[in-house]
């Protein structure tokens, strides 16, 4: 299989790269990939990276849509009872903004998030996944991209941890940005490879999550992004929770596969420090950037 080299970053223009990491594929193929830094605004970038045509197969892990099936262990117990509160918790994150437009959530997944809100509001999805999409309410609208929406404008438009994943990064935001009704708000949540816990796992942390994350943001290239597209930050929020569920995965990745006590205590840790000193210099594990259009 060709991989294809990014030559420019899509963010600032710039050609020059620090070389960065080398991180491996821990969920699907093993295979190893370069994460290389732009010069100009700090964009982590994978490349060289699988074509997109190719990318399907790197999506293969059945990890995403385990947790929702048979048997559960005590992880995976925990695993649900964090995504029913990080539901809810995003649900107060937004709801000031829904009002009558409804909310729109671009990668949805098996979308727990969007039947949550749909309780309360209308809503519609964007998920590229066949499998992912048949697990949603048939009352529900769910397209497989964004050129398939209806031409509708949402109060709220959400990518929890999405944007890291596309290809086609600036022609999807602008695409998006058409969506958002006058006065209403995106919600872009992505990792932070600034992050204490990034810094200290390096090419072990979770979140680099090669070749599926595309791009690796930390607040300063995000803002270039938001300059360059003309949007403006209103807010940023922190994600806590993420830097336990990263630093365990990350410690698994690094101890190859087994976790153990030593392991748990020593991923707990690396979390807390990383809230930690965050609160400091606000680079939490992953952050919500709140913007204007
Ligand atoms: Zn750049």
């Amino acid at each position: 299989m060709t991989l294809e080299e990014v030559a420019q970053c899509p963010v600032c223009q710039s050609t020059a790269f620090h070389t960065g990491l080398i991180a491996k594929d821990q969920t699907t193929t093993g295979e190893v990939f370069h994460v290389k830094h732009c010069q100009g605004c700090t964009l982590g970038i994978t490349s060289p990276r699988p074509r997109e045509e190719d990318s399907p197969r790197y999506y293969q892990s059945e990890t995403y849509i385990s947790h929702s099936r048979g048997s559960r262990s005590l992880f995976d117990s925990i695993y649900l009872l964090v995504r029913h509160l990080t539901i809810r918790w995003k649900y107060r994150l937004v709801k000031p903004y829904l009002k009558n437009n409804g909310l729109l959530d671009v990668g949805c997944g098996t979308g727990h998030f969007l039947q949550y809100v749909a309780r309360r509001h209308p809503v519609v999805g964007v998920e590229p996944s066949v499998k992912a999409r048949e697990t949603i309410s048939p009352a529900i609208t769910v397209v497989s991209s964004v050129q398939e929406l209806p031409d509708r404008r949402f109060g709220v438009i959400t990518l929890w941890h999405v944007i890291e994943h596309v290809y086609p990064l600036r022609d999807t935001l602008q695409q998006i940005k058409q969506h958002l009704a006058p006065g209403g708000v995106l919600f872009l949540a992505v990792p932070n490879h600034q992050s204490a816990d990034a810094l200290h796992y390096r090419e072990h942390w979770a979140a680099y999550d090669v070749p599926r994350h595309l791009w690796h943001f930390n607040r300063q290239s995000m803002a270039t992004l938001l300059q360059q597209e003309g949007m403006k930050l209103l807010a940023t929020i922190p994600m806590k929770l993420d830097a336990y569920y990263v630093s365990l995965l990350s410690e698994r990745y690094k101890r190859s596969g087994s976790l153990g006590p030593s392991g748990i205590i020593s991923a707990v840790t690396t979390a807390l420090q990383s809230n930690h000193s965050a609160r400091k210099d606000g680079n939490y594990s992953s952050l919500i950037f709140v913007i204007q259009a």
